[in-house]
């Protein structure tokens, strides 16, 4: 082969080389890019993922048995009962220990503890791990009304109770009077 015949033949050979290096690049030159810019942009999450927990807090009873499911021991709660109401103090997950199972969701009687779909938790402190999902510390506004409600119905009850056995007794007290004697008599 002559030098010319063969210098053409390398730049057939590399264009040719080129163009099938550049056909998947080509491909996806012409799709639309799915690289997502997060954390501004997010990809939709699957409504099954189990991300960082949440905690329907108002619905909750304080009944322990998500605790006591958890194979790992990860959740501590605390909270004062009044009567019905509830003042919380903890409710909180370890995530240093939590490996998203999910099993504390399913004994729940009131459906009130789910699995979010967040599930960025990037930290250097790992104090922060231990997670608390309370969304507010003690009695909420309307369990603090409830409850003053139930102690002033409870007061006028007692009140009335009070009243009505008082009044008893003086209609006992008068029915035990000796008669008076009248004036024909005296
Ligand atoms: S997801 Fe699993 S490990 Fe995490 S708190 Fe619930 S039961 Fe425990
Ligand atoms: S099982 Fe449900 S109701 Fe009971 S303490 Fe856990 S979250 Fe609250």
């Amino acid at each position: 082969m002559s030098v010319v015949a063969s210098y053409i033949n390398n730049i057939v050979s590399g264009v040719k080389s080129t163009l099938v290096g550049m056909r998947i690049t080509g491909k996806y030159f012409l799709k639309k890019p799915i690289t997502v810019q997060y954390p501004d942009e997010r990809l939709p999450i699957p409504n099954r993922y189990r991300g960082i927990h949440y905690l329907e807090q108002e619905k909750c009873i304080n009944c322990l048995a998500c605790a006591r499911a958890c194979p790992v021991d990860c959740i501590e709660m605390d909270a004062v009962r009044h009567g019905k109401e509830l003042e919380w103090v903890k409710f909180t997950i370890d995530y240093q220990k939590c490996m998203f199972c999910e099993l504390c969701v399913y004994p729940c009687p009131k459906d009130c503890i789910h699995m979010g779909n967040e599930f960025a938790f990037v930290t250097t402190d790992r104090s922060e791990l231990h997670h608390d999902l309370l969304s507010y510390k003690g009695m909420s506004r309307e369990a603090r009304i409830r409850k003053r409600e139930a102690e002033e119905k409870k007061k006028k009850k007692a009140a009335a109770k009070a009243a009505k056995a008082a009044k008893e007794a003086q209609a006992a007290e008068t029915e035990g009077d000796p008669p008076q004697p009248t004036e024909g008599e005296a």
